[in-house]
């Protein structure tokens, strides 16, 4: 079934999901401040406000900006965007740090994307961490969704895994932004069966994608524990296990972002991709959704990025 998908529409399903990606950042690296315990969540315990967001956040806020000022990606301006508004303290990593500094200095992004690694360009989570707006903008169709998210990507992620982790998250933010615009929830098999069917069967984002679902119903440390959680900063070491979490948790924003706080690893950033995903389907302020409470500790995102319509 096709519909038509208004610009308002777009907008304001990427800026819920940008919503629940920045607060989950944002609370997420919290918990890397000496002295907090992730048990403090479950207790009721939140960090004393403001909570500073980082990298993951940064990014994902210039792709809703390309977004909702051109009504669609361009990758030359996408990679500008992301290399001139790097604030380096936000927490990129060294190699993020290197492919945005060559591309500010006028490194052509795909020479600069290609060198990184010793020319294994880079498979980290960097691709998949900003990536869950686009998909919830793409809400009429994971096969434009998987496209554009490929091509977010590239621009700073040339190795296959690392376009593969942000297909992922696009994918399943799209089908889960779709699910809340139908008024369903989908069952966690089939959303995962929607990711896994998006990406190439060669891929370990893929293989772990599948391993996810034969996963669903288990406790979710032990699930951490065999699909990682982020400690390697790889993507396939990330989204499988963000993936699982969301499916898990699509109608529950609080206990989503909770489980990737006790998994540990990246936490700021799994916590952004649920945050990410979660949020395009259950949107703020509503049951469920991302606490008005949480959004307000959040240090306010940047005014260049489009308001919500
Ligand atoms: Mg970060």
């Amino acid at each position: 079934m096709t519909f038509t998908l208004f610009p308002d529409t777009r907008l304001a399903l990427a800026r819920d999901s940008l919503a629940g990606l920045s607060v989950g950042d944002a609370l997420g690296a919290e918990f890397f401040v000496p002295g907090r315990h992730p048990g403090d969540l479950a207790a009721g315990r939140l960090p004393a406000p403001p909570w500073p967001w980082t990298d993951d956040t940064e990014m994902a806020c210039s792709v809703v900006a390309e977004l909702g000022v051109a009504g669609q990606l361009d990758r030359d301006r996408l990679a500008l965007a992301f290399a001139e508004r790097c604030e380096p303290y936000r927490g990129y990593g060294p190699g993020a740090v290197t492919i945005l500094r060559l591309i500010r200095t006028g490194t052509p992004w795909p020479v600069a994307a290609a060198a990184a690694f010793d020319g294994q360009g880079s498979c980290g989570n960097g691709a998949a961490m900003r990536v869950a707006p686009l998909g919830a903008w793409y809400a009429d169709s994971t096969r434009r969704a998987a496209e554009e998210a490929r091509a977010s990507a590239e621009v700073t992620h040339a190795h296959p895994e690392g376009i593969a982790g942000a297909v992922a998250v696009a994918v399943a933010a799209a089908a889960a932004a779709r699910a809340r615009l139908d008024g369903v929830r989908p069952d966690p098999d089939r959303l995962l069966a929607v990711v896994a069917g998006a990406l190439d069967p060669a891929s370990a984002v893929h293989r772990g994608v599948r391993e996810a679902v034969a996963l669903l119903g288990h406790p979710a440390d032990g699930v951490a524990a065999v699909l990682g959680n982020g400690s390697r900063v790889t993507a396939q070491d990330t989204v499988p296990f963000t993936l699982w979490v969301a499916a898990t948790h699509l109608d529950d924003y609080p206990t989503a972002i909770r489980v990737c706080v006790e998994a540990g690893g990246d936490v700021d950033t799994t916590a952004a991709i649920v945050g990410g995903i979660v949020a395009g389907h259950t949107g703020v302020g509503t049951p469920g959704g991302v606490p008005d409470g949480w959004l307000a500790a959040r240090e306010p995102l940047p005014d260049w990025v489009p308001a919500h319509p």
